[in-house]
């Protein structure tokens, strides 16, 4: 089964609106008209119009940080996914774990989410990962099979082969710590296990699982080559130019 490896930068609560829209055009002349990868930007929502424009026609899609799970209404402060379909957002970031821990989403949540976006034809990009207390004390895989099962749930096989997982060890985010090589591939494969458990194999053949933490130019050539690593959730390397489009050109 051939997945298209998928890059996707997550900008988080960073640049403003003349950077990210020069980030933005950066990133379209670096990536060329026909990329063999697939490339989402995830701009803060305030700047989806605007990146959307820098991106319009060009191989780069636009994605969104997250969303509320519900259809407009008396929901201050938050945005729909018809809302970020309508600024021509394609993608979704969903149950980042800045997300779960800072602002205490739940799996419940993220499922919550995760239909919502189905719904309004956004693809989600669904995050997991364990702690460092969790890895040490050998719980990796009780977290993610719980964060998999609880996230995914009521998830259908039709729609499970079109979303994007993305495995993102919380200590190695912003840390500069990379999961290496072996360590994350031993993840993503027991995440396409469980996805097999959920769907069935060929179904989760499908799925493309992201790896995300301290991803950059130079380690990303050897992850990126991982048989169950699809491609990579990108934090702080992807608000340069230089440092996103190398990690591009080696997937
Ligand atoms: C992220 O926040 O999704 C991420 C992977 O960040 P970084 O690349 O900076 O570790």
């Amino acid at each position: 089964m051939t997945r298209q490896t998928i890059i996707a930068g997550n900008w988080k609560m960073n640049m403003r609106c003349d950077n990210a829209v020069a980030l933005a055009k950066g990133v379209v002349a670096a990536v060329g008209e026909t990329p063999s990868v697939e490339v989402i930007l995830c701009p803060p929502s305030v700047y989806l119009s605007e990146v959307g424009d820098a991106v319009a026609g060009s191989a780069v899609s636009l994605g969104a940080q997250n969303l509320y799970a519900a259809e407009d209404g008396a929901f201050t402060g938050e945005v729909n996914a018809a809302m970020l379909s309508d600024v021509g957002c394609g993608y979704v970031i969903l149950g980042h774990s800045e997300r779960r821990t800072l602002m205490g989403e739940t799996d419940a949540d993220v499922s919550k989410k995760l239909h919502a976006a189905l719904a309004g034809n956004l693809v989600p990009i669904v995050c997991v990962g364990e702690s460092l207390e969790e890895r040490e004390a050998d719980d990796t895989e009780k977290v993610i099979e719980r964060q998999i099962n609880g996230s995914l749930a009521g998830l259908d096989e039709v729609r499970a082969a079109g979303i994007v997982v993305a495995y993102e060890p919380i200590w190695a985010i912003g840390t500069g710590k990379t999961a290496s090589p072996e360590q994350a591939e031993a993840v993503h494969a027991f995440i396409r296990k469980e996805l097999g458990k959920m769907f069935g194999e060929d179904v989760a053949a499908q799925i493309r699982i992201q790896y995300g933490g301290s991803v950059k130019p130079s380690n990303a050539k050897e992850l990126l080559g991982q048989t169950n690593i699809d491609g990579a959730l990108v934090g702080g390397a992807s608000l340069k130019v230089e440092d996103f489009a190398g990690i591009i050109s080696a997937g």
